[in-house]
């Protein structure tokens, strides 16, 4: 290549990765696959070596990704936060492994863990106790998300055994695909928009402003890494261990996830025991890291700008077949969301047979562009259905027609309507669409919502189309017989469900709330509209007003309540269930005290006798209100240890009074 086509490629790619950057890093999307990303900056690193002049100052080859929103305290990080060079052929791995061995001397041995995708995070730690939590960011200086991250359960905030006193421990923040599978799930029973994967979403979470959301979605964290001047261990492999026995959540060897060898074949094993078996993981990997384990041997190879010399990642691509695209069929959830689904010729990926995909919505259609018999490409990430990544363009018949989206309702016929701002389209027929009604019956009995025992899926879609029942009110008055008529009930399963149904009386208010099944009333936001208006015929009657006052509750939510008591049906399954015995109000527990009373308090650090969310707890139990942030009308702040310096300067400011964890127990006994 000449020096001019050079410049202008070289200029190219970096711009093009820089833009990849932002989306990754900052918006949490991706407009191309992690392989491709890595196959233009090793175009760019290979013109640059070639060309070392014309590398641009900035280049994303010399740079860490930067995940700076601005959103949260940016702080400096005491041991830089690099990131991994990597590759996805198995020569350049016996090649590092070869460097090394040249650079450094005496014995080598090498740590191979798994590569988590996810966000990276540095926790330090002071006494054996949690004190701050920052993202990587730019690799020199990263913000300060220590509120969120400890809302993730297997992070402690208080160590046990012998740790050092002052140390910083590394990890992945990730989304187990439970979790994720989880969450998607909900969003689309709520008409939301579903997630596109577990990593960017996990990065998302952890930005979030509002951490009682990232408590909820369940994030998890392994952790890898321990910085600190008086480490008890020469090596990484030991101190990972030994983070695991301070009681830390880490990789283990009897899991697999952790290998110590001294052989490039003890790494080529790790490497292929993985890719096959990667698949069965609760979690997402893109890879395997591979260490050198001594301490002095690291320093001895140092780092680059980017990345340590002493460490490499080696990336799986992710799996792709080819498959015939047969037809587009339609789904149409309970909210009346119609999800367009590809069918496709059967085809072995990820140690699956996939048959279908998810299009997610005409837009992702038509990006798609696909028509009949059209052959794609399709690849399984953490979803529990593939996506189709797209098409191969040789392979299409001149005369292919394309797919169009349907305008009617594939199950009642009813005209589809796409609102404003939403990507999905809606059949409007909820109380006829037969889809719909068994839906919202099967999100009735659901284990989060009624949790009836004893009923499943399928025998609501048997008891609708008997006849036996139109709405979840109808259950209740089922009989014996009528239940035992269906087919393969016998004499005890019917019990079964009878008694569960009685049970279900006992669910508490928020969950019969949820369980009624309003369009975008998840199960926090009928928490706290149930907390807010204690019963239902305030809820019914409450005006627009009223309800966006209620914590989490905006217009779309405040709309979809009006609209669901607007309509006829829903009141008449309001009252059936009212006749069965629901509970319809807020069980108000008795106070064990009201020294509280009328006073609104900030809980602020880490503790010691009682955990956070006792300490909340007593402040309800004695009549107090929990509040999140300060303000002038705070009545006082509970403080712990560590209570971020911000709070701290605005409590003083508004001078408002700090009570020690002591002062309050005293106060509420
Ligand atoms: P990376 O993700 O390839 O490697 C570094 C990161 O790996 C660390 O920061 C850490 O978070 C993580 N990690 C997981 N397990 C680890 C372990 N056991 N030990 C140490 N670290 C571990 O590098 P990066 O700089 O975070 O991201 C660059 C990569 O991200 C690219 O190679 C590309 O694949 C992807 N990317 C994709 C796009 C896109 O648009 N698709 C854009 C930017 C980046």
């Amino acid at each position: 290549m000449k020096k001019e086509e050079a410049e202008k490629r070289i200029e190219d790619l970096s711009i093009e990765l820089n833009h990849y950057n932002h989306q990754y890093y900052i918006e949490n999307t991706s407009e191309v696959s992690d392989f491709e990303y890595d196959t233009r900056l090793k175009e760019l690193q290979d013109l640059e070596a070639k060309f070392p002049a014309l590398a641009l100052p900035n280049s994303p080859t010399k740079r860490v990704g930067g995940d700076i929103t601005k959103k949260f305290n940016t702080v400096k990080h005491e041991y830089p936060m690099l990131s991994l060079s990597n590759t996805y052929s198995e020569e350049e791995i016996v090649e590092w492994e070869n460097r090394v061995k040249k650079l450094v001397n005496g014995k080598i041995n090498y740590v191979c863990e798994l590569k988590y995708d996810g966000v990276a995070i540095g926790i330090r730690y002071e006494n054996g106790a949690f004190v701050q939590a920052i993202t990587r960011g730019d690799g020199t200086q990263g913000e300060d998300v220590s509120t969120n991250v400890k809302t993730i359960r297997t992070i402690p905030l208080r160590l046990k055994g012998k740790c050092p006193d002052v140390f910083e421990i590394r990890g992945e923040i990730f989304f187990p695909l439970d979790a994720f599978n989880a969450l998607n799930k909900s969003r689309e029973e709520n008409g939301e928009e579903l997630f596109a994967n577990p990593r960017n979403t996990a990065s998302g979470t952890l930005k979030l402003l509002d951490s009682s959301t990232v408590a909820q979605r369940g994030l998890d964290c392994f952790l890898y890494g321990v910085y600190g001047t008086d480490l008890p261990a020469e090596g990484h492999y030991n101190s990972v261990l030994n983070a695991g026995e301070w009681g830390f959540k880490i990789p283990t060897p009897e899991k697999k996830y952790l290998k110590k060898t001294d052989s490039i074949e003890g790494i080529m094993e790790f490497i292929h025991y993985w890719d096959e078996h990667r698949a069965e993981l609760p979690f997402e990997i893109d890879g395997v890291v591979i260490k050198v384990d001594d301490y002095s041997q690291q320093e001895e190879l140092g780092n680059t700008a980017k990345s340590p010399r002493w460490a490499i990642a080696y990336k799986f691509k992710t799996e792709q077949a080819s498959a015939t695209l047969e037809s587009v069929s339609y789904q149409v959830g309970r909210t009346g969301a119609v999800t367009p689904v590809a069918n496709l010729s059967a085809v072995a990926l990820g140690g699956t047979i996939v048959r279908r995909a998810s299009l997610y919505n005409e837009d992702q259609m038509n990006k798609l562009d696909l028509h009949e018999n059209d052959t794609v490409f399709v690849e399984k990430g953490g979803e529990i259905i593939p996506k189709i990544v797209g098409v191969d363009l040789t392979q299409r018949a001149e005369n292919a027609q394309k797919f169009k989206f349907i305008s009617n309702c594939p199950e009642c016929e009813t005209p589809l309507q796409r609102l404003d701002g939403e990507a999905h389209h809606y059949c409007p027929n909820d109380l006829g669409c037969p889809p719909q009604i068994t839906g919202r019956i099967i999100h009735f009995i659901s284990r989060k919502a009624m949790n009836i025992e004893g009923i499943g899926t399928e025998t609501v879609e048997q008891l609708f189309s008997e006849g036996l029942i139109h709405n979840s009110a109808d259950l209740y008055s089922l009989t014996f017989d009528q239940i035992v008529s269906l087919e393969r009930m016998g004499d005890k399963s019917a019990n079964n469900l009878l008694e569960g149904l009685e049970a279900s009386k006992n669910i508490p208010f928020e969950r019969v709330l949820f369980a009624l099944g309003i369009r975008h009333v998840g199960e926090t936001v009928a928490k706290k509209i149930a907390k807010a208006l204690k019963n239902i015929d305030a809820i019914m009657k409450a005006s627009y007003d009223t309800l966006i006052e209620i914590d989490e509750v905006g217009e779309k939510i405040a709309i979809a309540i009006q609209h669901h008591f607007q309509q006829e049906e829903n009141l008449e399954i309001v009252n059936g269930l009212k006749a069965a015995g629901l509970q319809f109000e807020i069980e108000e527990k008795e106070l064990a005290s009201s020294v509280l009373q009328g006073k609104s308090i900030v809980v602020s650090g880490v503790f010691h006798t009682l955990s956070r969310k006792e300490l909340k707890e007593a402040i309800e139990a004695n009549g107090g209100k929990n509040v999140g942030s300060i303000s002038s009308k705070t009545s006082f702040i509970v403080a712990g240890d560590n209570m971020g310096p911000a709070k701290l300067e605005k409590a003083e400011k508004l001078g408002i009074e700090i009570l020690s964890e002591d002062e309050f127990i005293q106060m509420i006994q």
